[in-house]
């Protein structure tokens, strides 16, 4: 046995992943793959191949792989002091500076950030702070949480509730009770046959509307959503949606939860989904972009208008009770400020908005008359291909038949990551902010191929009926 099948076997006996079929990786029925190294846009595997990572790892390597200035932020970090708690007020420089470097990145009138080291943990604590602050306003039964049909929030308890995928609900008598979904604003797919997508956002309005007035507005504490869903599809919001969604919170005395976790530090081509869409939030999460994922970190960023209450809460009755023990973490720290010097040196956001256009046009170039193809659709650093059985007729395909998986696949064998999205047939590109023109054309290039042979296996039979 080769040192590498000893490796596979040690990974099949006592590796539980994540987001993995248990049985088919036990039994190696799933073939796995080993990562062993990566630059730029590029990852490698056990067997030397080289691969385009279009989906930055998952959506969070936007500075790209193998950036050296960030492996020796965090050795010097790691040196000097590599953890202290930040409970009763302690603190470290790294942390300290990164709270100002993160609130000059959020939109207009928010005060301060709280830290975990994950997208679900932040999304966690979002809710407890929505909790916590109505209780302290004297409106205990102002708890329950809107979400959104396909949101992704995280794997949590009250997380994977709010996540709006059913696939992170079965077994896990999930969702709890105070989560309540919403439409999910994809015109393509989900407005009702025959409207446009201007009627398509008085739909959505119409529907938020009837389940605040089903549940009383005295009951509903937050609405969250991602700016641009991510998981749920890569589906960029109709026009008009965020100012006329905005304007029903505002009159339910509802907060807003801005996830920006996928859509943070310049993804959308802009410093937050929020600057992009008009959105103002009364909280934000922030997690994958803000390290680049070369350090777990995540944060809470809390609004002027809700720090007023939980600084008012605090001379009734104490602290709060709500710490994680690696909350502002130095390490994390020093990776988060060292990846926001190369975001803000290299104009990675403008690269974003340049290079991100330019990926949405070669791919409508490649696909808009694609028989495979029913919707091209993307922002920034963001794009995503919708398979569709009959596209005119907006059929889906069957979902045995796992055309997105297979488009995936038949990428992955041409040496291009780009994912297969878990909920409906869609390929996602979520390209590092890095990426050249040169690069995009290549992923479109392969893209192209792997879709063509696809169809050729599930198209063909239907062409000769
Ligand atoms: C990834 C993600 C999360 C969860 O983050 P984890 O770090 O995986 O817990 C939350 N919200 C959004 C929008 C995400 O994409």
């Amino acid at each position: 046995m080769t040192q590498l099948d000893q490796l596979f076997d040690a990974d099949r006996a006592h590796f539980m992943h994540p987001s993995t079929h248990a049985h088919d990786h036990a039994s190696g029925a799933l073939p796995g793959r080993i990562v062993t190294g990566a630059k730029g846009i590029r990852i490698e595997d056990h067997q030397g191949k080289t691969f385009i990572d279009a989906f930055a790892g998952l959506y969070c390597v936007n500075i790209g792989y193998g950036r050296t200035e960030v492996a020796e932020a965090i050795y010097e970090q790691a040196k000097k002091l590599a953890y202290y708690h930040t409970y009763v007020g302690h603190s470290t420089d790294t942390i300290i500076e990164l709270s100002s470097r993160i609130i000059d990145w959020a939109p207009q009138g928010m005060k301060k950030v709280y830290y975990g080291m994950s997208g679900s943990d932040a999304n966690e604590t979002q809710i407890k702070l929505v909790w916590y602050y109505n209780n302290v306003k004297g409106r205990p039964d102002k708890k329950k949480i809107i979400s959104r049909q396909r949101g992704y929030h995280g794997s949590g308890i009250v997380t994977g509730s709010l996540t709006g995928l059913p696939s992170f609900h079965q077994y896990f008598d999930l969702p709890v009770e105070r989560v309540k979904h919403t439409v999910c604003p994809h015109w393509y797919r989900q407005a009702p046959a025959g409207m446009n997508e201007a009627q398509f956002v008085a739909y959505c309005v119409e529907e938020l509307e009837k389940l605040i007035a089903k549940e009383g507005a005295n009951t509903i504490a937050a609405f969250i959503a991602e700016p641009v869903m991510g998981t749920g599809g890569i589906l960029p919001p109709p026009a008009g949606y965020w100012p006329a969604i905005q304007q029903v919170l505002k009159k339910h005395d509802i907060l807003m939860i801005c996830d920006e976790v996928v859509c943070g530090f310049g993804r959308l081509g802009s410093k937050m989904g929020a600057q992009h869409y008009g959105i103002t939030p009364d909280l934000i999460t922030v997690a994958k972009g803000l390290t680049s994922a070369y350090a777990p970190l995540s944060g809470v960023i809390v609004s002027e208008g809700v720090w007023d209450v939980i600084d008012k809460a605090s001379q009734e009755s104490g602290a709060m009770g709500h710490g994680w023990t690696y909350s502002g973490h130095p390490i994390c720290a020093a990776a988060a400020l060292a990846n926001l010097d190369i975001l803000e040196r290299e104009n990675l956001t403008q690269n974003a908005a340049q290079t991100g256009a330019y990926l949405l046009e070669q791919l409508h170039t490649a696909f808009d008359s694609h028989p495979l193809v029913g919707e091209v659709r993307g922002v920034g650093m963001l794009a995503a291909l919708e398979f569709m059985a009959d596209k005119d007729g907006r059929q889906p395909f069957d979902a045995t038949l796992k055309v997105g998986p297979r488009v995936s696949a038949a990428a992955l064998q041409r040496g291009l990551i780009a994912r297969a999205m878990p909920h409906g047939d869609i390929l996602g590109f979520a390209p590092p902010l890095i990426t050249t023109r040169d690069e995009v054309d290549e992923i479109v290039r392969l893209a192209r191929e792997a879709v063509d042979e696809v169809a050729s296996q599930v198209l063909a039979p239907a062409a000769s009926a």
